[in-house]
């Protein structure tokens, strides 16, 4: 039996069995196929050498997967505040020059766009700027004009790396759109750090107990009925109830169309299992749960990143502060928290 591929240990690992393929036979386009495939294997492992090399003070911006965050701390220890008003050839420019290094384009893209997250609010309100800047954060090159949904892995890393840049509300629009990209993905329950959609994933209903009408209880629903509300008739585009009309909130009743109470439940018991007994079945619950499993997955791999290249540069980023720390409300707490990396602690 030849050894294990990769679809035999996704099937072994979600505790399923699959069929023994036959073992390959001698011809030479077996022996061509085996060639190309050794040279791939190769290829693979000098990317990946590349990619797991440590970062450092020369390589940071040419690495191609330093950390938005880390990337975040260099320029603000090294050019403070600067060089968030710098346009980007200039900021570019002084970056090449300063570390004589050449930036990653995928770099340009996630420096791009924690210098947005610092200056503007658009991530937080408009649906496209978050989609681009979630991408970007990932290391994926948006390509402007075109939507690209990202998956719930994405969005669960890219949102917890902004949370450690700058935390704010997220809009009705972008709280839509990011449950419109899990629904997507089928996912119904937005856990940790996605919850602020989740009320968007479920989508609530109501049902006049009145009148039977049933229509959106998303907001602005006020919880009373549009039709013996009136709001519609007296005061047309004003959307207010009518002043006559009876106050009916408690003929309202509410249903979820997308309820993710089992999903949570069958979620949450499976994350508190070491990773060995976890079997996925092949139930609608179970499969939503290795979704989120597999993106709560990568959020934390990516965490471990940030933390694992920050000690790499820990010596230089402690000592190469110039001045006080940047002080703007949202940049305050986070570079501080790098900063109590205080000089006892390197070695
Ligand atoms: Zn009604």
């Amino acid at each position: 039996m030849s050894a294990k591929g990769p679809e035999d240990l996704f099937f072994h690992g979600l505790g399923g069995v699959s069929e023994d393929t036959p073992a390959p036979s001698g011809s030479k386009e077996d022996a061509h196929i085996d060639a190309v495939e050794t040279a791939e294997a190769e290829g693979l492992d000098k990317t990946a050498q590349q990619v797991n090399r440590p970062v450092s003070k020369s390589n940071l911006f040419s690495h191609p997967e330093a950390h938005p965050f880390v990337l975040d701390m260099a320029l603000l220890k090294t050019f403070q505040l600067d060089w968030l008003k710098w346009d980007p050839d200039t900021l570019f420019s002084e970056i090449r020059e300063t570390f004589s290094t050449s930036v990653a384009d995928v770099n340009r893209m996630k420096i791009l766009a924690t210098m947005t997250l610092h200056v503007v609010d658009a991530f937080w309100e408009q649906w496209d700027v978050f989609e681009n800047t979630i991408l970007a954060l990932n290391g994926v090159i948006p390509r402007i004009g075109h939507m690209q949904p990202p998956d719930a892995a994405l969005l669960m890393a890219g949102v917890d790396i902004v949370a450690s840049i700058r935390e704010e509300e997220y809009s009705d629009e972008v709280s839509r759109y990011t449950a419109a990209c899990l629904l997507n993905e089928g996912v119904t329950y937005a856990p940790k750090p996605l919850e602020f959609c989740q009320q968007y994933v479920s989508q609530p209903r109501y049902h006049c107990t009145h009148c039977g009408k049933k229509g959106s209880a998303l907001p602005p629903f006020d919880g009373r009925c549009d039709s013996c509300s009136r709001r519609f008739e007296d005061h047309p585009f004003n959307f207010k109830p009518a002043e006559d009309a009876k106050d009916d909130k408690k003929d309202v009743e509410y249903s979820l169309t997308y309820d993710p109470s089992s999903v949570k439940k069958r979620y949450e018991e499976l994350v508190s299992l070491h990773p060995s007994k976890v079997r996925i079945q092949e139930t609608a619950d179970d499969i939503e749960s290795a979704r989120l499993i597999i993106a709560t997955d990568y959020m934390s791999l990516r965490r471990r990143q940030r933390d694992r290249q920050l000690s790499q540069i820990k010596n230089w980023m402690v000592t190469h502060w110039r001045s006080t720390p940047p002080c703007t409300p949202h940049l305050v707490t986070r570079p501080r928290r790098l900063l109590s990396l205080s000089r006892s602690e390197v070695p």
